[in-house]
C-alpha cells in the first residue's frame, strides 16, 4: 500500500528533463546531465574526495531510506549506495549530517554524493547534477486524527511543520503564510510537535509518513494524494561527469541484476 514505486530507466537527458519538475517548486528547469554513457574509465580515474572511497552524505532521520540502527546508518539509500560502491570497486563511507547541510557539503568537497531520498528539483539542479531516478514519492500531510482536516484546502493559514530544507516545506508554502511554517532538524521532531498540539499538520514524503503513522497509530491520520509526484535521485557535484556516469551505469546494473528490487523489498513492506 502507498508504494509509488516505479522503475524508470532514463536513457536520455531529454527524458530526465521531463521528470525534473519537483512538486511544490517553481522556477526554470535547467537541462540536466543524465547520461548513461559507457563508463570505460576505471574507478581509479574517478574524481573523488578521497581516492578509493565513495563518501555519501545523508541525513539518517528519514526511515525507511536512511536511519540509525545499532550505531550504523541503514536503509534503502545506504544499501543502494553500498551495492553501487561495490560495482565501482570503492569503499562506501557514510557521513550523517543535517539535511540542509548536504548541498554545501557537496559543493564544498567533503562528500562525493548525496543519497537522501533526495528529490530532483530545478533549484537544486542549479548547483548539482542528479543521477537517473530510482524512486517516485509524494508529499503526504500528517494531521491529528481528532483535527477533522481532510484535504490541503483545510490547512489554509494553519501551522505546518516539516524538515528544514525539504520539498515538504515547499509544499507548506503553497498552503499557509511563511510565519506559520516551522522547520525542524528531522521529521520526528515535527511529528512530536504535531502530537503536542503545537502544529496543525506536518508535510513529509509518503514513506516516512507511513512510518510515523505506524509508530503512532490512531492518533495520526494521513492525507494523501494532495501534491504532485516527485522523483528521487542521487546528486553529485556539478560537472563531475565521470562520477555521474559511473553511478548511473552501476545503478542500471543493480536494477538489471535484481539487487535493486531486493533492497527495496527489504526496507519497504
Ligand atoms: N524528498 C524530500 C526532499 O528532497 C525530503 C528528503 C529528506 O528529508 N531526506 O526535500
Amino acid at each position: 500500500m502507498n508504494k509509488f514505486l516505479k522503475f524508470i530507466a532514463l536513457g536520455t537527458a531529454a527524458s530526465l528533463m521531463a521528470l525534473s519538475l519537483a512538486a511544490c517548486t517553481s522556477g526554470d528547469q535547467n537541462s540536466s546531465t543524465g547520461s548513461t554513457g559507457p563508463n570505460d574509465s576505471g574507478s581509479a580515474s574517478l574524481d573523488l574526495v578521497s581516492e578509493g572511497t565513495l563518501i555519501m552524505g545523508t541525513n539518517a532521520e528519514f526511515p525507511p531510506f536512511e536511519y540509525q540502527e545499532n550505531g550504523e546508518v541503514v536503509g534503502v539509500d545506504a544499501a543502494l549506495m553500498g551495492a553501487i560502491a561495490e560495482k565501482l570497486g570503492l569503499q562506501l563511507e557514510i557521513k550523517d549530517m543535517a539535511f540542509e547541510s548536504l548541498s554545501e557539503a557537496l559543493s564544498g568537497g567533503t562528500i562525493d554524493i548525496i543519497a537522501a531520498g533526495f528529490t530532483i528539483d530545478p533549484k537544486r539542479e542549479e548547483t548539482m547534477d542528479f543521477t537517473n531516478t530510482y524512486f517516485t514519492a509524494k508529499q503526504t500531510i500528517l494531521v491529528r486524527s481528532d483535527s477533522g482536516f481532510a484535504s490541503k484546502a483545510d490547512l489554509e493559514d494553519k501551522k505546518i511543520g516539516g524538515q528544514t530544507g525539504t520539498t515538504g516545506l515547499s509544499c507548506a508554502e503553497e498552503l499557509t503564510a511563511k510565519e506559520n511554517i516551522k522547520g525542524y532538524n528531522n521529521g520526528s521532531l515535527a511529528v512530536d510537535d504535531l502530537l503536542n498540539g503545537n502544529l496543525d499538520a506536518v508535510i513529509i514524503d509518503n514513506n516516512p509518513a507511513n512510518e510515523y503513522k505506524n509508530q503512532h497509530g490512531d492518533e495520526l491520520t494521513l492525507i494523501t494524494d494532495q501534491f504532485e509526484e516527485e522523483e528521487y535521485a542521487m546528486a553529485v557535484k556539478k560537472g563531475n561527469k565521470s562520477l555521474l556516469d559511473a553511478v548511473n551505469k552501476a545503478l542500471d546494473e543493480i536494477k538489471a541484476d535484481g539487487t535493486f528490487d531486493e533492497i527495496v523489498a527489504q526496507y519497504i513492506k
